[in-house]
């Protein structure tokens, strides 16, 4: 940990001058909350119920597997409490309100460690939807909605499904005008995760990497933290607050 101290304190600097941070997040800040990855071999998306039921199509060609899947993956998710990472952000904030959160988390946990008007680029777990009829607010019925009767599902984007284009063009618009852009726990390969960061830079913005691995984006950035979310992220705001 003694050679991150340095890229720590640029870091912390380049906070401490900005106006405008954004925070995109991605499976690395929630893992030490316990929400499995798609990648982890032993993770819960890896087995045959997820290969099954994460296309949009399934909802369809199972509806009751369908349902009893995503209420498990909604059951996992509501016994996770945030880690010391997203408490950290909702921190970061509080000392900069002008901060955007952009996740592509489902877990909804930024919101529960009380972080404001996050992001979701792939939804939320904890919201369902009636496919049918639009009903967004339930109440559902043993995951159906009591209005017409159809299954539920959650307001996630499928495998075969768009992302929300308002969430999107909001990402967007917060990347082209931060001041410090930081990535955690992300890989930032996969479309939008790929194209934000690198709106970012061309927009004047500096880039801040914190992840285990190495990522493509570490040469462009000006500080790259090679660590967990969870110490990392507390260190870095503790750093900034202490410079208040
Ligand atoms: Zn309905």
């Amino acid at each position: 940990m003694t050679d991150s101290r340095e890229p720590l304190a640029t870091a912390i600097e380049l906070l401490r001058d900005a106006r405008r941070i954004v925070v995109f997040s991605g499976a690395g800040l929630s893992k030490a909350s316990g929400i499995p990855t798609y990648r982890d071999a032993d993770g819960l998306w890896m087995n045959q119920d997820a290969v099954q039921y994460s296309h949009a199509d399934d909802l369809q060609r199972d509806p009751a597997g369908f349902s009893k899947f995503w209420a498990q993956r909604l059951a996992v998710v509501e016994r996770a409490r945030p880690n010391a990472g997203h408490l950290a952000l909702a921190q970061l904030q509080r000392l900069r309100p002008a901060t955007r959160l952009i996740t592509q988390n489902v877990d909804g946990l930024l919101t529960v460690a009380a972080c404001q008007d996050v992001l979701e680029l792939h939804g939320s777990l904890r919201r369902w939807r009636c496919d049918h009829c639009g009903n967004r607010r339930g109440p559902w019925l043993l995951h159906r909605c009591k209005r017409c009767g159809s299954r539920a599902r959650p307001d996630v984007v499928m495998f075969g499904e768009m992302l929300n284009p308002g969430v999107l063009l909001d990402a967007s618009a917060a990347a082209r005008a931060c001041d410090v852009f930081v990535v955690v726990g992300s890989t930032a390969v996969v479309y939008p995760a790929a194209d934000l960061p690198l709106e970012a830079l061309s927009a004047g913005a500096r880039l801040v990497t914190l992840n285990v691995e190495p990522l493509h984006l570490d040469t462009s950035a000006s500080a790259v933290l090679r660590g967990l979310a969870e110490e990392l992220l507390p260190r870095l705001v503790t750093g900034l607050e202490d410079g208040n």
